[in-house]
């Protein structure tokens, strides 16, 4: 009996692994075919500060729509494009899409919004990352100023010089750069110093659980105080309730981004939103 049960546990690994398996290669092909067919579009999450709940920008978020698969999460397609070498591709395509969102907005009422872009970490490394960035903004005509990269902590991690020197290249194209998920990572406060960046994206993982949880009130402190030390702003991610964002506010963080404010949207709705946003701030403003 303990053979057989033995045998069946074997069996319903080998299936799962084959189900996994199968499940990886349906998206890999779908996804060479999404690139080249358009099926990969962009929706936005607004970005506040909360000091008059006014909106400061967006991040672009990938969205791959298949007609065999419906819709697949970005976490599920990422990894597959960066194992697949896709990602470069699939990288191009999102900032082509988030900078002609900035050019058709110059000149606008959201002229003076940021626009986020999330870079993976093997995008970043890629030959010819800095060139492509350059080429795009040439190419769209979009505000540079106005544009962030968003890189995650942990990509920037234990890399040397080369890739310091990347990141003042593209602050010489006048981006601005952004860490992600930040928290996540083991940044030292000398390392950190000598990154060009302007901004930490405090992880969604330790806003997720205050005020309440002490180690992520911890974390969160110490964020802040180590971005004051330096100068540098602090956007919290994934903020859903009113308590998290009285919490932050209260201990000096002013950029909030989440569904309390508003999921991703796509643009036609996200646009309408910022108008309306707009107006409800101004109007407080009058109070
Ligand atoms: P991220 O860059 O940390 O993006 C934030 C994620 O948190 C987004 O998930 C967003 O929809 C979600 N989020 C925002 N506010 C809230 C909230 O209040 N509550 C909850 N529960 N979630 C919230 P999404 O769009 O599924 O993206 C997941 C991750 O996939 C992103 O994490 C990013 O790492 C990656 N990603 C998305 N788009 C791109 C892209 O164009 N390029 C690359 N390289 N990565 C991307
Ligand atoms: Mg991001
Ligand atoms: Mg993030
Ligand atoms: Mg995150």
């Amino acid at each position: 009996a303990a053979k057989s049960a033995g045998r069946n546990t074997m069996r319903r690994f080998v299936e799962s692994m084959n189900v996994q398996a199968f499940e990886r290669l349906t998206i890999e092909n779908g996804l060479r075919r999404a690139i080249e067919r358009g099926e990969i579009s962009l929706h936005y999450q607004p970005q506040f500060d909360a000091i008059d709940d006014r909106a400061v920008g967006v991040e672009a978020l990938a969205r791959w729509t298949s007609p065999q698969l419906g819709v697949v999460p970005p976490d599920r397609f990422i990894p597959v494009a960066e194992e697949s070498g896709m990602i470069h591709a699939l990288g191009e395509l999102v900032l082509l899409q988030a900078c002609q969102l900035q050019r058709r907005w110059q000149n606008g009422p959201n002229a003076h919004l940021l626009v986020a872009v999330n870079i993976s970490a093997l995008q970043f490394t890629g030959q010819d990352f800095v060139a492509s960035v350059a080429a795009i903004l040439h190419e769209t005509g979009a505000d540079a100023r106005r544009i962030e990269l968003e890189i995650t902590e942990t990509a920037l991690m234990g890399h040397g010089p080369e890739q310091l020197e990347r990141l003042e290249r593209l602050r010489a194209l006048g981006l601005t750069l952004a860490l992600d998920d930040f928290g996540t990572g083991y940044s030292s406060l000398g390392r950190l110093n000598r990154l060009p960046i302007t901004r930490l994206k405090l992880d969604r993982s330790f806003v997720q659980h205050l005020p309440s949880d002490a180690d992520s009130a911890a974390i969160a402190n110490a964020t802040l105080s180590m971005a004051r030390a330096l100068k540098l702003e602090v956007i919290a991610e994934g903020i859903e309730t009113e308590a998290q964002k009285a919490y932050l506010f209260a201990r000096g963080c002013r950029l909030m981004q989440g569904y309390l404010y508003s999921r991703p949207l796509p643009e036609e709705a996200l646009e309408a939103f910022l108008a309306e946003a707009a107006q409800r701030a101004a109007a407080d403003e009058h109070i």
